[in-house]
C-alpha cells in the first residue's frame, strides 16, 4: 500500500474527514483487508459494546398503481393496467395487525405515485393506522412520494410535510434515493425528481424535525466516481442537518423491468463500497447493510466491514422482491447470523433505541413465527384503481 493510501486510511479510521477524492482512492485501490479494517475500527469506536442491531416491521405497499415508470422497478404497474391494485384501509390494518402479534416495532407504507393520491389520501393513511396500532412507528414513504402528493393537492412541500407528520407520519423512509447524481439517475429513472429535490424534501423535512434515513441502490451502470458522489452529496447535507440516521446501500435486482441486461453490483463491491461509506460519514451515526439483496453470507461478512445495523426481519416486502430478490430469513436466523459473526445481537426500535440486548444465547428469541415474507407476494385486494 502506498503511502498516500495509507495516510488516508489512517486519517479515516481515526475519525478524521476524508474527501470524495480520496474515498474514491480507497474505494478502487485500497487493499480489501486494510479497508475493512480501518471501516472496522470506525465501527468499534462507535460501538464499543459490539452490539449489532436489527428490527422487526412489515413493509406495507397500499398500491402498485404509478405514473412515475422507473426503468428498474418491477413492482408499479401504470394506470388502468389491469394488475394494477390498491388495497384498502382495512386490508392494510389488518396487516398492521398481524405485524403487531409478531412483535414489529415499525410499519413501512410505501406504494406507487398513485395520480389520485394527494395529501389527503397519505393524511387518512397515517391517522387510520395510528389510531388502531399507536404503538407502531410509521416510519414510511420518501421524498417522492412526498412530492407526489404535494403536486396532486397543490400545496408546497413544507404544508404536505406537516400535515402527513400531523397525522402520524413519525419519519421518512430513504427511499427512492436510487442513484443521485444525474446521468444514472436519468438513465434509470428519468420521470422521478432530481438527486437535487430528493435531497431538498428531506432537508426540508429534517428542518421540520422529521428524521429519516437515506438509501443508495447499486449496480445498474454507474460509475466508481458516481457512487462516491452520491455519497458526498448526502453527506453535504447532513452537514447541515445531522437528520440521517442511517446509511443503507443495496443492490439493484434485475429481474422483470426495462432495464435487462444491465450487471448487478458484485459482491466485492459491494463490501467494498460499505467500508468506503462507514469511513466517508463522519456524520452519520447507523450504517446498515441489505442481506435482502445481497445474501446472508455478504450480510453477515459486511458486519466486519463496519455495519453495526442488520436492518428489518421484514416481515413482508414486495417492491425488490418483485425485481427477484429471493434471500428470506426469520428472527432466530438473523440473531444467529449476528452473534456467529461474534457480535451482540440486540434488537432496536427506529429511534435505534436497544429493546431486548441478547447478551448469552439463552437470551436468544426462539419465536420461529417471525420469519420475512411470511405474507409476499402481496396478494391483491381490490378496490377500483
Ligand atoms: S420505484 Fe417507485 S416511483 Fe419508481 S416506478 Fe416503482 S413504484 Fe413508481
Amino acid at each position: 500500500m502506498t503511502g498516500e493510501l495509507a495516510d488516508i486510511l489512517q486519517r479515516a479510521a481515526d475519525g478524521g474527514r476524508i474527501s470524495a477524492e480520496e474515498a474514491l482512492l480507497l474505494y478502487t485501490d485500497a487493499p480489501f483487508h486494510e479497508l475493512g479494517e480501518a471501516a472496522d475500527a470506525v465501527r468499534r469506536r462507535r460501538y464499543p459494546d459490539d452490539i449489532v442491531t436489527y428490527l422487526i416491521d412489515r413493509n406495507i405497499n397500499y398500491t402498485n398503481v404509478c405514473v412515475t415508470a422507473c426503468k428498474f422497478c418491477a413492482f408499479y404497474r401504470a394506470p388502468r393496467h389491469e394488475e394494477g391494485w390498491s388495497h384498502p384501509m382495512e386490508e392494510i390494518l389488518r396487516r398492521c395487525g398481524e405485524a403487531v402479534d409478531l412483535g414489529a416495532t415499525q410499519v413501512m407504507l410505501q406504494g406507487g405515485h398513485h395520480p389520485d393520491y394527494g395529501v389527503e389520501y397519505y393524511e387518512q393513511l397515517f391517522s387510520t393506522v395510528k389510531a388502531a396500532y399507536p404503538q407502531l412507528v410509521i416510519h414510511s414513504i420518501g421524498p417522492s412520494e412526498v412530492l407526489h402528493m404535494a403536486k396532486v393537492s397543490g400545496v408546497d412541500i413544507e404544508e404536505a410535510l406537516r400535515r402527513i407528520r400531523a397525522a402520524g407520519l413519525d419519519s421518512i423512509a430513504g427511499a427512492g434515493a436510487e442513484m443521485l447524481p444525474a446521468r444514472p439517475r436519468t438513465a434509470i429513472a428519468p420521470l422521478k425528481e432530481s438527486g437535487e429535490r430528493w435531497l431538498a424534501v428531506m432537508e426540508i423535512a429534517h428542518g421540520l424535525g422529521i428524521e429519516s434515513t437515506a438509501t443508495m441502490m447499486m449496480g445498474t451502470g454507474e460509475t466508481n466516481a458516481e457512487r462516491i458522489e452520491h455519497i458526498r452529496m448526502i453527506r453535504d447535507v447532513q452537514d447541515r442537518t445531522g437528520g440521517f440516521r442511517a446509511f443503507i446501500p443495496w443492490t439493484y435486482q434485475p429481474e422483470n423491468n426495462h432495464l435487462k441486461g444491465r450487471t448487478q453490483c458484485t459482491s466485492l463491491e459491494y463490501l467494498r463500497f460499505v467500508a468506503v461509506a462507514r469511513l466517508f460519514f463522519d456524520n452519520v451515526n447507523h450504517l446498515q447493510s441489505s442481506w435482502l439483496t445481497t445474501g446472508k453470507d455478504v450480510g453477515q461478512l459486511s458486519l466486519h466491514l463496519g455495519v453495526d445495523d442488520l436492518g428489518s426481519i421484514m416481515l413482508e416486502e414486495n417492491v425488490i422482491s418483485s425485481a427477484g430478490a429471493r434471500h428470506r430469513s426469520k428472527l432466530t436466523e438473523l440473531v444467529w447470523m449476528i452473534r456467529s459473526a461474534g457480535r451482540i445481537p440486540a434488537q432496536r426500535d427506529t429511534l435505534y433505541r436497544h429493546l431486548k440486548v441478547h447478551r448469552t444465547p439463552a437470551d436468544d428469541p426462539t419465536d420461529e413465527r417471525v420469519t420475512s415474507h411470511f405474507s409476499s407476494i402481496a396478494l391483491p385486494v381490490l378496490q377500483p384503481r
